[in-house]
């Protein structure tokens, strides 16, 4: 059964402001969860993960219900930066050194999967998300150019990646309108897409292959059994079997998954639509601090630039000052261009930066702590545990292979030791 529209009451945002909120067009309510029901599966988190989860087990004829505890895209999903980016977090030498070139492998041929996945996804249900080809990767030390040489040679020859091209100097200003980098590299299979429409039509393929989805729902409690039963202000569901799709925001509901996935807070902005293109090609732009900046324009030629990470739960007063700090470093004459829109999310991440994909008890699956690479990974595991629930394991079971240590300090020392960690690396960008 379809929900029925329902629409925030008056005076209520319908969704985190942004532009991706202002730009997004329709977006559909879906009403709260109101008394006792069952389903097959319950998700708990309507992003890419949960919606992705919902869509291939309501496809396979699973009863499904996701509760949200806003709206649709209204995490990470609805607010990141839009980045299409290919492989993992780690390269993938990274990855063969700690968990052997087998693992590796297996790993970026999943990353690959992934890529496949989420164009077939946007294509087969029609979604209109802006989607952009190329990724271009700015190289903004002058010792690590030659390193960059070999590497994209590498990634591509040794990984099959790309094929990753090297931009030189000269290319890399024309290419990004700005000549702060010393060289890039351009990864034709990495892109942009507008997050919060790829979210919205997920969730419309979900409904329309028979998920139920609740706003307005938070799970305040799981009671664990044979059965699970979610606990939300308005009402329980009882389910035989438990998705935990919330990933930065999912706090307190899983302690193992609250050990392992990190909530870390981004920011973003966009400018006023500007004069000329600042990038012909349309590419998406990041580039190799640790604290990575990313951009891009978006359709209506605004420059969409994300940067800066605040290490505390707290996010900045003035985040379109905190961000307009690092686009100026990029891009000094925008110094004078208004900021319409500034915004932050939160992500999760692992300690080492893979995402952590696992079956915490027999009923119950997660995945979460992307570490960034999100846009293209999340909804590809979300399909994974779907997969896995309905006994086709192998994909799952590589993911799980991962090793996903505890951070250091459990929940409450963590914030101070990764205050100074990620301070010591944020010190080594500047140096
Ligand atoms: C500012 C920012 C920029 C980013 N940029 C990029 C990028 O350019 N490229 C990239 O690949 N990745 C990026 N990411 C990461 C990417 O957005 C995430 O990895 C991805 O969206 C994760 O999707 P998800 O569905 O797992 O989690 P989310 O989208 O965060 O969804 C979790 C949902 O669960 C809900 N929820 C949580 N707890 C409960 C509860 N108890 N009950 C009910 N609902 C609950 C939340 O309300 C939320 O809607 C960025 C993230 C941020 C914050």
């Amino acid at each position: 059964m379809m929900p029925t529209a329902f629409m925030p009451p008056e005076g209520r945002a319908p969704h985190a402001a942004s532009w991706y909120a202002a730009s997004a067009g329709y977006m559909p309510g879906h009403p709260p969860l109101k008394g006792a029901r069952s389903a097959d599966v319950c998700v708990i988190g309507a992003g890419y993960t949960g919606l992705s989860a919902a869509l291939t087990l309501a496809r396979a004829g699973y009863d499904v219900v996701v509760l949200e505890a806003n709206k649709v895209g209204w995490g990470a999903s609805g607010r990141n930066g839009g980045q299409i980016h290919t492989g993992h977090r780690r390269d993938p030498d990274w990855m063969a050194a700690r968990l052997g070139e087998p693992a590796a492998r297996r790993l970026m041929a999943l990353a690959d999967e992934a890529w496949h996945f989420q164009r077939a996804l946007i294509r087969d249900h029609g979604m209109a998300v802006d989607l952009a080809d190329g990724l271009i990767h700015g190289i903004h030390k002058p010792r690590w150019v030659d390193e960059a040489r070999r590497e994209a040679d590498h990634l591509t020859k040794h990984w099959g990646l790309g094929p990753i091209r090297f931009l030189d100097k000269a290319e890399t200003a024309q290419r990004l309108g700005t000549d702060v980098y010393h060289a890039a590299t351009l990864d034709p299979k990495g892109g942009h897409l507008h997050p919060l429409k790829f979210a919205l039509g997920l969730a419309k393929a979900a409904r329309e292959a028979g998920a139920i989805i609740h706003e307005d729902s938070r799970a305040l409690s799981i009671r664990h059994g044979a059965k699970v039963t979610v606990t939300t202000p308005g009402g329980t569901v009882t389910a035989d079997t438990l998705v935990l799709a919330g990933n930065g925001y999912l706090g307190g509901l899983d302690p193992e998954t609250d050990a392992r996935v990190m909530p870390l807070n981004n920011f973003i902005l966009t400018t006023a639509p500007l004069e000329a293109d600042l990038i012909p090609g349309n590419e998406a732009a990041s580039d190799t601090r640790f604290v990575v900046y990313y951009w891009r324009q978006t359709p209506d030629r605004r420059l969409l630039f994300g940067g800066g990470e605040t290490f505390t739960p707290k996010f900045p007063k003035d985040v379109a000052k905190f961000v307009t700090r690092h686009m100026t470093a990029i891009y000094p004459r925008l110094k004078t261009v208004p900021v319409d829109y500034a915004w932050g999310g939160t992500l999760g991440i692992t300690v080492n930066r893979l995402p952590y994909v696992r079956r915490p008890k027999p009923n119950v699956w997660v995945a979460a702590g992307y570490s960034g690479q999100g846009v293209m990974l999340a909804p590809f595991a979300g399909h994974v545990l779907a997969e896995a629930i309905r006994g086709v394991t192998e994909r799952f079971d590589a993911f799980a292979d991962i090793p996903c240590p505890p951070f250091p300090g459990g929940t409450l020392m963590r914030w101070p030791t990764l205050v100074a960690a990620m301070s010591w690396f944020a010190l080594r960008d500047r140096i």
